[in-house]
């Protein structure tokens, strides 16, 4: 799996489905049951607050009070709870597997162990140092023109060097059938831009500073300290002339296609040949510029930095992709760097988890940005979901989630601020949607993958490098419909550029859905997961595609007014939000996940309606339907979080911070109030013609 999410399209994850999921085989934590009690949490109330002033902390209070962070993570919820069982079943097939390995297996599982023993071996790693790397460091020094750097750049995908520019092979967006290659803005050692520019992120600039001294130091690399100087100073540059994340949620905008000759022309002093040869892209005769005014810029740049600064460059950032893989003294840069520093995790997690992330990519959401690059990702999902995804799972998530879909096609249907014809197209688009669940149909190919039980580098840049000649390999063939985005094992969903939800088998287990829970509970995770997932079709970044999956606009005017109307009203209660002091939520960013936010609750909330069929709801811990349906989303995201990682999150993520989701949802539904006799005066309460109401 590749860690550009953010531009391959209109991916946005959420989560929860699931049913019930096989009694686990192995990998069983003493004591601790894997799978646990069904359904609300009642010890998780906070009595003293009343619901209508602040439904997050009623609703988690006591669970919020009692509940640490643990000292290796950066928050700790419900998700996290999940990928730590799922990282557990893991371990238990990957250790099964390694025990039998040999030292250069010829099959999956056979290869998945030897990766893992090849990880493990820290005292090995320990003795080679830098040693792994200099192949990469030696290309470096042989560099003697800026072609040469750009070629080395265009290894991004297969090897351990950085780029100033990114790239992807996906679907088209206007020609949604086939390929093509789209390049982005790249560069960036910190998690944004506003990092570099805000006086408020200097500590975190002078750890990086520190860390690129420390790396270049670790790799003989001379000068090490003024290099690492520079390095910063060039990055900066780059910074200043990158979009915002916010000038990046415009589809239409991010589709600029031209030949390779014309790039030349429209961005020069970057050379473009040298670099997509490296890539193996040398004959695509067409690519999309994603921020296109970026590219004369970054060119700019790189052609009037010193070759000796891009060498610099280019060797930081192959010590910084290898530091995981390497002795524990570049292990422990990273680190302190990427995890302590910026998300403010305690303590480096114990080498078997380390391990099983390396092999199986992890859930790719912590550490460095590169976390998903040369696994055997694809390999460990096919072990997981033969141990753990019963196959009846499948179809009751489909079952499900064609409830969802039905509706909110009813809702669309009738929708009193959408006029007929965007309704028809709004319509035509929902019947389109393909829903994938556990595993992809196809298993990926490691036939050509040579993996060694004692070359750990070797085996990551081999993996790397089979991967992406995967892609590359299928680039000018159709559009492949039936492929997956995210691994079996990640706990999450999608909703993605093939007009697809994606529901991996790891998410389908509790407690997002359990079939032993009562439905309130199971519409209020599972089904919002689902609403929320399709409501992404219709945000207002997945509102540009049209039924064929295309860019194009279907809107008429009047609606588009309308619509935006309606997410400004949604954007201006969000800005007053303010998860740390002096720092915002930033509305524009969030939009699009707090408008399927939103659209999910109301639309689960009915379709949890429409399956009661009439009959009232049983009251249960003395809760009514609808209130175990709010609580039940409410516990779904609880969860607390390091200061550094609510930083990073409000700067850079496109969901809103947990207590704000949960908060802003309920307060646009008139049912929460009725459930909970929320009155004026109560924090959260909204006079009814102030709240939001979209899909
Ligand atoms: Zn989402």
């Amino acid at each position: 799996m590749h860690r550009l999410t953010l531009l391959r399209g209109l991916i946005a994850g959420t989560l929860l489905l699931s049913s019930v999921v096989a009694a686990p085989l192995e990998a069983q934590n003493a004591g601790e049951p894997l799978i646990p009690p069904a359904g609300l949490d009642m010890s998780a109330t906070d009595p003293s607050t009343k619901p209508g002033d602040d439904f997050w902390q009623y609703a988690n209070g006591a669970w919020l009070a009692r509940t640490a962070i643990p000292a290796d993570k950066p928050y700790i919820s419900e998700k996290e709870a999940m990928r730590d069982r799922t990282e557990a079943q893991l371990r238990g097939l990957i250790e099964t597997a390694a025990a039998s390995a040999l030292h250069e297996p010829t099959t999956v599982e056979g290869k998945v162990g030897a990766f893992y023993k090849s990880f493990m071996d820290a005292p090995r790693l320990e003795a080679l140092g830098a040693r792994p790397i200099r192949t990469e460091l030696a290309a470096i020094r042989a560099i003697r023109t800026p072609a040469d750097v750009a070629r080395l750049m265009g290894d991004f995908n297969a090897g351990f060097e950085g780029t100033f520019i990114d790239f992807w092979i996906g679907a088209d967006p206007k020609d949604p059938e086939h390929y093509v290659v789209t390049l982005y803005q790249n560069g960036l050692s910190l998690p944004d831009r506003g990092y570099y520019l805000k006086a408020d992120f200097a500590p975190e600039r002078d750890e990086f500073r520190s860390y690129a001294a420390r790396l270049l130091t670790l790799s003989r690399w001379p000068s090490a300290k003024l290099r690492a100087a520079s390095i910063v100073a060039l990055e900066t540059r780059i910074a200043k002339v990158s979009w915002t994340k916010v000038e990046q949620r415009d589809p239409p905008k991010l589709y600029n296609p031209m030949s390779p000759a014309e790039l030349a022309a429209y961005a020069p002093g970057f050379p473009w040949a040298a670099f997509l040869r490296g890539a193996g892209l040398e004959s695509k005769t067409r690519v999309i510029l994603a921020q296109k005014t970026a590219f004369p810029k970054i060119a700019k740049i790189f052609d009037d930095t010193p070759i000796e600064t891009l060498k610099a460059w280019l060797a930081f950032t192959v010590a910084d992709t290898a530091a995981p893989y390497l002795s524990s003294s570049f292990a422990s840069a990273h680190f302190h760097f990427h995890d302590h520093a910026l998300f403010g995790i305690q303590e480096q997690p114990v080498r078997w988890k380390l391990g099983v992330r390396a092999v199986s990519g992890g859930d790719c959401f912590a550490g460095g940005p590169r976390d998903c690059f040369g696994t055997l990702d694809w390999a460990v999902g096919q072990m997981y979901t033969a141990h753990y995804f019963p196959p009846g799972t499948k179809k009751s998530i489909e079952a499900m989630v064609a409830n969802i879909t039905q509706t909110y096609r009813r809702r669309l249907e009738r929708l009193d601020w959408m006029s007929d014809r965007t309704r028809a197209e709004a319509l035509r688009k929902l019947d389109t949607y393909i829903v994938k669940v556990g595993y992809p149909d196809k298993p990926r190919d490691y036939s050509g993958v040579v993996i060694k039980d004692d070359d750990l580098i070797g085996n990551v840049r081999r993996a790397a490098a089979a991967d992406w000649a995967f892609y590359v390999g299928r680039s000018d063939g159709p559009v492949d419909k039936s492929d997956w985005e995210m691994t079996p094992q990640t706990v999450d969903a999608y909703n993605g550029t093939l007009r697809d939800i994606v529901f991996p088998a790891a998410i389908l287990q509790p407690p997002g859905f359990d079939a032993n829970a009562d439905p309130a509970v199971n519409y209020g995770a599972a089904g919002w997961g689902a609403a929320h997932e399709l409501t992404h079709g219709f945000d207002d970044a997945g509102r540009t595609v049209d039924a064929k999956g295309a860019l194009s606009d279907w809107w008429t005017a009047a609606d588009a007014r309308e619509f935006k109307a309606r997410t400004a009203m949604l954007g201006a209660q969000f800005a007053t939000y303010e998860p740390l002091p002096g720092l915002h939520i930033n509305p524009e960013l969030t939009m699009g996940e707090n408008i399927a936010d939103l659209g999910g609750l109301a639309i689960a909330l009915e379709a949890y309606h429409d399956s009661l069929r009439s009959a009232p709801a049983p009251v249960i811990d003395g809760l009514t339907g609808d209130q175990r349906f709010f609580r039940s989303w409410a516990q779904y995201y609880r969860g607390k979080a390091t200061e550094d990682f609510i930083r990073q999150y409000t700067v850079s993520n496109e969901h809103s911070y947990w207590p704000y989701r949960v908060n802003s949802g309920v307060r646009n539904i008139d049912a929460w109030y009725e459930a909970f006799d929320v009155k004026p005066g109560d924090r959260l309460y909204v006079v009814p013609e102030k709240r939001v109401r979209i899909w």
